[in-house]
């Protein structure tokens, strides 16, 4: 008899496994109905022996320490600041916006209090921010929205800015400095040795089994356990009893190239050409030096594997109806993106976990009082 079925052996799945069996000595299955651990941050050696990212480039920053030195029981970090180049008008310019994105692309010379009153003069006044139209209009104005939001969002999502939470642009910010990081995180690091490696280390206790190739309904009446903590779409675990929540699927394209360096930064955006929304190169994320480089193109699809829950309106009231049921599901424990439909990164999963994990303990101090 398993104490857990854990679903799902990414970050959500696995930190609860992890804690539970070393912690709470439970026993605990994992299962996970692709071939690998890791989930969507599952990284890997190709045929050509470079560290590739199977889902697309995963690059490690948080601002929660609990978060990170979580994480540091179990590898070794590599710091790395990201930095992430777009395409506009025929030339390679820094995004997040900053004030040499602006000089480059407008050729002017301008300070961070001047590029402020660029911005202002040309922002719009919008209240209340709903969209994520509103969020960039509002601070940058229509044209620097057109040339790098507009296009790239309706590529990614394949619905006008206009109609998607605030929330989704608002992850890229906008500087008056010359800061070209595309995060500002406390914390920003990749695993030294990969993401594939640390949840080896996460997942290495004798408490814990490990099933991979397996979806869970095959094992349900096979395999006895108490309680369940699920980690993929929370519709389809309630067999889309309130219809299908929409997820953003997106297709992978691995290169490798006969060249030591492709582009001039670890990622290019492409807002207004091809059908791909960016290309990464890997060797700039890992680190690892190698005569030949590989690289990834994201195309993004309606249908297909469920990446990203798509933030608007509508679908978190859907989500909101599902939601109840899992509420209302006693012994099942739903955390992750695609179960709370939440569009985290990976150390806001890894937090979600941790505070299931003491929740579940908390109720077993409670239980062992009794
Ligand atoms: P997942 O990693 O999706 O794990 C869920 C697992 O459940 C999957 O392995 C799936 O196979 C399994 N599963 C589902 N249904 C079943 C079933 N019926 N039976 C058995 N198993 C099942 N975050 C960052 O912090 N930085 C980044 O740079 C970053 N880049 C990203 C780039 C892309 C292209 C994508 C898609 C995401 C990115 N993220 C990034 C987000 C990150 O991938 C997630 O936050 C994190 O991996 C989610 O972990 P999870 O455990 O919730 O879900
Ligand atoms: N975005 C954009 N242009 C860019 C970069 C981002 O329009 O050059 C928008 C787009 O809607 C994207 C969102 O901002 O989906 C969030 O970007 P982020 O890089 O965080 O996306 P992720 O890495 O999660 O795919």
């Amino acid at each position: 008899m398993f104490d857990y079925l854990i679903v799902g052996a990414g970050f959500a799945g696995s930190v609860l496994a992890e804690r539970l069996a070393s912690q709470l000595h439970k026993k605990v299955l994992i299962i996970d109905k692709r071939n690998h651990i890791g989930g969507n941050a599952y990284d890997h050696y190709n045929k050509e022996g470079i560290l590739v990212h199977k889902y697309g480039p995963h690059i490690f920053h948080t601002n929660s320490s609990e978060v990170f030195d979580y994480l540091s029981q179990f590898t070794e970090w590599r710091p790395y600041e990201h930095r992430v180049q777009a395409s506009v008008d025929g030339q390679l310019v820094p995004i997040p916006i900053n004030l040499n994105t602006i000089n480059q692309l407008y050729g002017l010379n301008l300070t961070s209090f001047e590029v402020e009153d660029f911005f202002q003069s040309r922002a719009e006044n919008i209240s209340p921010l709903r969209t994520s139209e509103d969020v960039v209009v509002s601070r940058v104005g229509r044209e620097l929205y057109e040339k790098f939001f507009r296009n790239y969002t309706r590529k990614q999502w394949g619905m006008d800015p206009s109609e998607l939470d605030k929330s989704v642009t608002s992850r890229v910010p906008v500087r008056t400095n010359r800061d070209d990081r595309y995060f500002s995180d406390t914390y920003q690091a990749m695993p030294l040795r990969g993401y594939t490696a640390m949840f080896e280390r996460m997942l290495d206790h004798p408490n814990i089994k490990i099933m991979l190739n397996t979806d869970y309904h095959e094992i349900l009446d096979l395999i006895p356990f108490r309680e369940m903590i699920y980690t993929g779409p929370v519709d389809e675990y309630f067999d889309f009893k309130w219809g299908k929540l929409p997820y953003r699927s997106l297709e992978f394209k691995h290169e490798t190239l006969d060249e030591s360096v492709h582009q001039p930064a670890p990622v290019v955006n492409f807002p207004n050409e091809h059908p791909f929304t960016r290309i990464t190169e890997f060797k700039y994320l890992t680190g690892q030096q190698h005569p030949k480089t590989s690289i990834v193109y994201e195309y993004p699809k309606a249908e297909g594997d469920p990446y990203y829950p798509v933030p608007k309106p509508e679908n978190a009231a859907l989500y909101n109806k599902y939601k109840k049921l899992a509420d209302d599901t006693p012994g099942v424990y739903f955390v992750g993106r695609l179960a709370t439909y939440r569009y985290y990164n990976m150390d806001q999963v890894v937090a979600q976990a941790l505070t299931l994990f003491k929740k579940l303990s908390a109720t077993k101090e409670k239980e062992q009082l009794l």
